[in-house]
């Protein structure tokens, strides 16, 4: 069972992302449990005002730190958390090696910003590690929240079926990417399958697929300019 909090100020986003598919099934077999934190409940004042403009005069508006502070101190007093992940440009970029290491722990917080982002404080005094998800800018780090979790509980055992095994995806051995995947019709619109994968040959299939995962990888490496 893994554990996640995520702290956002629009947890209304999560409505869909972590209720339907594999996370709402993983959830419903207790494999993973996931609670949404409204960071406008741990707001003092009265207006439950969670933002103010940032010092030094930049336009734009700053995620103030006491809600954060709030919400993350009684999180604490309840358990020890294994990473408190903050969602930021600025971070290490995620990839299928961190979801993995992330999938053999016990629990994490994830810390979304919006506007200009949050109280450098907050970061400092709280963050085990800073997770981009590219180098681009979002609006929010929820939609980067639903990418670590969803990504992260494929890779909990008896999460996925047989079917969806996650053993033979893309990044699951090194950089090797999957080969290209069809189904039924074997004809359409005059475009066959490759002859071998109607062969049930396994052997000369499994060859295949080899090579057509070394195929593909090199040409994503050169596509992405990585060599
Ligand atoms: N002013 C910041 C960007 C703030 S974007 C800067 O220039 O670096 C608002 C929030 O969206 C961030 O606090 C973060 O939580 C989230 N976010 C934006 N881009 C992201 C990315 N590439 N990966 C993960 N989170 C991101």
């Amino acid at each position: 069972m893994i554990r996640f909090d995520i702290i956002s100020a629009i947890p209304d986003f999560f409505n869909g992302p972590l209720t339907t598919s594999i996370i709402k099934r993983a959830q419903d077999k207790k494999l993973v449990e996931i609670y949404v934190h409204n960071l406008r409940d741990y707001a003092y004042d009265r207006h439950k005002q969670i933002d103010d403009k940032p010092f030094g005069g930049e336009p734009g508006m700053v995620l103030k730190p006491e809600p954060f502070f709030e919400c993350i101190e009684k999180l604490l007093a309840e358990r020890e958390y294994q990473n408190i992940i903050f969602t930021s440009p600025q971070g290490i970029i995620f990839n299928q090696e961190t979801a993995k290491k992330i999938s053999l722990e016990k629990n994490a917080i994830i810390v979304a910003g919006r506007y200009k982002g949050i109280d450098e404080r907050v970061r400092e005094k709280f963050a085990t590690v800073d997770i981009s998800i590219g180098n681009f800018v979002l609006s929010g780090g929820e939609i980067a929240a639903v990418v670590v979790v969803d990504s992260v509980i494929r890779l909990i055992p008896k999460v996925l079926n047989d079917s969806e095994s996650a053993l033979n995806d893309s990044f699951m051995d090194g950089e090797l990417l999957s080969a290209p995947v069809y189904t039924r019709p074997a004809e359409y619109k005059g475009m066959g399958v490759p002859e071998v994968l109607l062969s049930g040959n396994e052997k000369l299939i499994k060859e295949w697929k080899a090579k057509q995962s070394i195929i593909i990888t090199e040409n994503w490496k050169k596509i992405n300019r990585m060599e």
